[in-house]
């Protein structure tokens, strides 16, 4: 909206001359509008872009302009491109497939045909699961909006069930919580286990509201030691023993900066400490996980849960790095937000912004926000032009656009703070620019303001305490 005002008015401090001009332009845009609205494809054209948007020049250094791969990008228009929207075909590509959940840093093990199948099997589970359900463990500092926030919902759906249930303003480390969404990517259920004797359900009526439902809990909590070998996968063990996906997930969440799953070997040996619930002596299979053991090749990893709700070694090291806010090491200016309503300034259509806009000259390094793998590097000349994408850990990929060189390939591992690309001006774009997106479970998110996971996971020194002498009863309890 202020970009339209700020047009409006820089519109009006302009001569009669250029009046003239633009009036001509709006012509030719409304005409050129016209027949673009019946294509849906819309390449810019940097002649007819000046007198669409006024705002100050990039202050883009000089090499900007020996950019050769567009002749947009030194005009006054702003860097961005309303064409980058991935689209399934490449016209180059190098990628290698992920499976979310057993992504490996490695090179994959010769798959059994046993396996095989069971991959295929949690890949349809996973697929299914990962479009409209999820689950989250609270951990310190969580709103609603930040859980919410895993599943691509923006603010509004927080703010409205807080309005209605201000109890929701005050989620507790350890809690759980399980929502699933519509169709149409709205939240539909969500149900919030408040402690072992307390859940509470909130459902979307016909008219939008939620309504909540208290369940008063008569079952039985028990603290269990579950103990298995790997067998065709370390997901199929798991549901062996009787673990629902929710906990499996929070399970491979908890482990996914420090070791990857495809590594584990048929025989390794695992131990689990969980909490779980017994209904009239039946399982139902809630509950949340405490801690793990895996011993693989003669090593031992643990992932332990301390009060804040994080899992941690025993050692009280935080198993994410972390992310850092920004791909690039240098302060760049945002020259288009992320903004999932931005309209297309001449057709007027919605196209939607899934990342934000970094005005940065051609050649600028673009660096990994946190370690990862890189799972594909390809070319779109329609709309994205070079890009990349890099997957952290099970739940999050960055993909980054109109890059000029990848300085890697598919399959590759890279770590935090490398370089994987130059940034450029390649695809559909008004100017040199970095366009990138952050996506939590295949949604996109805002980059500037997604709460960075791995991010104040420090223990504070009494804290610290309690947990080590917690990891040292754990590691008792889960030993071979
Ligand atoms: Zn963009």
């Amino acid at each position: 909206m202020t970009q339209h005002v700020k047009l409006a008015r820089d519109r009006r401090r302009r001569k009669s001359r250029i009046k003239a001009l633009i009036f001509f332009c709006a012509i030719v845009c409304i005409v050129a509008g016209g027949i673009l609205s019946l294509k849906d494809t819309v390449e810019h054209k940097p002649e007819k872009m000046p007198e669409e948007t006024v705002y100050q020049t990039l202050q883009n250094e000089p090499e900007n302009n020996k950019d050769g791969e567009t002749a947009a990008g030194k005009e006054d228009i702003d860097a961005t491109s309303y064409d980058d929207e991935l689209s399934d075909k490449d016209d180059e590509v190098d990628e290698i497939k992920i499976n979310p959940n057993d992504f490996d840093l490695s090179e994959p093990l010769p798959a059994e045909a046993q396996s095989a199948i069971d991959g295929l099997l949690d890949a349809v589970d996973q697929a299914k699961r990962i479009t409209d359900q999820f689950n989250h463990s609270v951990v310190r500092g969580d709103t609603l909006k930040d859980v919410l926030e895993l599943s691509g919902l923006e603010d509004d759906t927080s703010k409205k069930l807080i309005a209605s249930y201000p109890e929701l303003k005050n989620l507790k480390p350890g809690q759980q919580l399980y929502w699933i969404l519509d169709n149409e990517n709205d939240l539909e259920y969500m149900n919030w286990l408040v402690s072992e004797k307390e859940e509470r359900v909130y459902e979307r009526k016909e008219d939008g509201k939620f309504v909540r439902q208290i369940i008063e809990k008569k079952s039985i909590w028990k603290k269990e030691v579950l103990r298995g070998s790997v067998s065709t996968s370390f997901r199929a063990s798991l549901r062996s023993q009787g673990l629902d996906g929710r906990q499996i997930n929070q399970l491979i969440t908890a482990l996914q900066w420090q070791f990857s799953m495809n590594k584990l070997k048929k025989g390794d040996d695992f131990a689990i400490l969980i909490s779980r619930e017994y209904l009239e002596n039946k399982l139902t299979g809630q509950g949340n996980v405490e801690a793990i053991h895996i011993k693989s090749q003669g090593k031992s990893y643990y992932a332990i849960q301390a009060e804040n709700g994080r899992y941690y070694s025993r050692q009280g090291e935080t198993l994410g790095k972390g992310f850092s806010r920004y791909p690039i090491q240098r302060q760049a200016r945002v020259s288009s937000p992320f903004n999932p309503k931005r309209r297309h300034p001449v057709t007027k259509r919605i196209r939607p912004h899934k990342g934000v806009d970094f005005a940065l000259p051609t050649g600028t390094p673009v660096i990994a926000p946190a370690d990862a793998i890189v799972e594909k590097v390809a070319y779109q000349a329609g709309g994205a032009g070079r890009y990349i994408i890099l997957r952290h850990g099970r739940e999050y990929q960055t993909v980054y656009m109109h890059l000029s060189r990848p300085l890697v390939r598919a399959g590759q591992s890279v770590k935090r703070g490398e370089r994987i690309a130059l940034s450029g001006n390649t695809g559909i774009s008004t100017g040199a620019h970095l366009h990138y997106e952050f996506h939590i479970n295949g949604r996109p998110v805002n980059p500037l303001t997604v709460k960075l996971p791995g991010g104040n996971s420090g223990m504070q020194d009494s804290e610290r305490r309690v947990f080590l002498a917690r990891a040292k009863s754990v590691e008792r309890q889960l030993k071979f």
